[in-house]
């Protein structure tokens, strides 16, 4: 597929297609569920610290809160486009939907570059997007959280400009807080945890023990980083990691046939998953082309990066010995990428499913904060194991008794749960 043209609403828009024909869904549900309910589109003007204006594009889309407030993160990226916050809007509603917590679906995004802006800079990008969606969102209609290149830090400056413009403390406003002002223990870990619980639950319906494994990943941020964690605790090896090198402006694969060390890798890291490369080969790692992470012989490939990575153009090149992908980044793949993974009898974990962690954690901090009663971190990651494991179950089984794959399962069982809600409500 030619990057340039992908479009990750109309890919979106497509998977949800193919979920309403398969669940022969009638016209008013399909053309309700097919677009966001609300979108807000808005500047956010800067004080640089140069002395300089700029003004800041932004955006909050709300996609569906049938079965519960929205739920969604907030991405800053210099490609971000209102599209691409579309398309992962839908995604949280079916996210959400599959694991069965009772929250809808929303995403917000500005389109800035972090590497480039400095902290007060950034406060005031994170203050003024609150300012510009205060009064439509909230923790009883839409509840932010971090997404790509936002952390904690921001969350905390989107709570206090929500609290100071309410006059009030409202901690469920938000999730993704540190721990300690109002964050769950267990958050950070929780994406990529639950990307290997499902890895786990895959392996042992294909009768496969995780330490027999070897697997690469693409990205070495958040969900990377603790799924490579509860991966090796479970005995697998990886081999290789890609991620994006913000000097050269392209993404690097880092190689090492004995088995990558996470702490190492960490130490030679940025803040945004960025691998130092001249020290990670001084370490032994050998550095190969971006692309090098999918085509290595392992069993378990996991794309933890961006969208648009595995395509019908380099599909081919996945080695015959995988066995299992898991999406661990929001729509890695493409429909046509789909079409060739299943053909090859690749079990592939939904995104929907296998990066579900996430949300989950964040609607346990959400419940904490609203009863202002904090857990233990084994009692939250316990609750998240059983949240994984049954939603993975309940899609396997669907799959397996209607003769589907894991995408079309995940997307029958989520997109149903919507549309009954909508229909219960008296919507459509
Ligand atoms: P992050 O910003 O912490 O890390 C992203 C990683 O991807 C970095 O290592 C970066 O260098 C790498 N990267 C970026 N572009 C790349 C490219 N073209 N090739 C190779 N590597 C590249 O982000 P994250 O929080 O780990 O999120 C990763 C993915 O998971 C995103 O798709 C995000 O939407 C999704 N996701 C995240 C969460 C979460 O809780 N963090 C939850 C659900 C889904």
């Amino acid at each position: 597929m030619n990057k340039k043209s992908y479009n990750p609403f109309e890919v979106a828009q497509k998977q949800f297609d193919r979920a309403a024909d398969l669940l022969e869904l009638n016209e008013a549900t399909r053309e309700l569920l097919r677009n966001p309910l609300r979108e807000y589109h808005f500047s956010i003007p800067i004080h640089m610290d140069d002395g300089s204006m700029k003004v800041f594009r932004g955006f909050r889309v709300q996609h569906n809160d049938a079965r519960g407030p929205g739920k969604g993160g907030v991405r800053f990226h210099p490609q971000e486009t209102i599209d691409t916050v579309r398309a992962l809007s839908l995604w949280m509603t079916w996210k959400c939907a599959v694991v069965d917590i009772p929250l809808g679906g929303s995403k917000g995004g500005v389109i800035c570059d972090p590497h480039n802006l400095s902290q007060l800079e950034q406060e005031q990008i994170c203050r003024g997007w609150v300012r510009q969606v205060a009064k439509n969102v909230g923790p009883l209609s839409d509840v932010p959280a971090p997404d790509v290149m936002t952390s904690a830090q921001h969350m905390l400056w989107m709570l206090d400009e929500y609290e100071v413009i309410h006059g009030s403390k409202n901690p469920g406003f938000i999730t993704g807080k540190p721990v300690g002002m109002g964050g769950s223990l267990g958050r950070k870990e929780a994406t990529g945890y639950g990307t290997i619980i499902t890895v786990r639950e895959a392996l042992k319906e294909l009768n496969i023990n995780p330490a027999n494994t070897v697997a690469s990943f693409q990205g070495f941020g958040n969900v990377s980083q603790f799924a490579i964690q509860l991966y090796q605790q479970m005995g697998g090896k990886i081999t290789c990691v890609s991620c994006w090198d913000q000097e050269d402006q392209i993404s690097y694969s880092y190689k090492k046939e004995s088995g990558i060390d996470l702490d190492e890798l960490m130490s030679i890291s940025d803040p945004y998953g960025g691998i130092d490369k001249a020290k990670a080969q001084e370490l032994g790692y050998e550095l190969l082309p971006g692309e090098a992470w999918l085509e290595q012989n392992v069993d378990i490939l996991v794309p933890a990066a961006m969208e648009n990575q595995i395509t019908s153009e380099n599909a081919s090149s996945i080695s015959d010995k995988v066995k299992v992908i898991a999406e661990g980044a929001n729509g890695p793949t493409t429909p046509e990428a789909d079409e060739i993974i299943f053909e090859r009898g690749i079990f592939l974990i939904p995104d929907l499913l296998a990066n579900a962690g996430g949300v989950t954690c964040s609607y346990f901090e959400q419940v904490q904060s609203n009863l202002n009663y904090y857990w233990e971190k084994d009692e939250v990651l316990g609750k998240l194991d059983v949240k994984m494991t049954s939603a993975f179950i309940s899609v396997s089984d669907f799959a397996k008794a209607n003769n589907l794959n894991m995408r079309d399962a995940t997307y029958m069982i989520a997109v149903n749960r919507v549309a009954q809600a909508c229909s219960d409500r008296g919507w459509v």
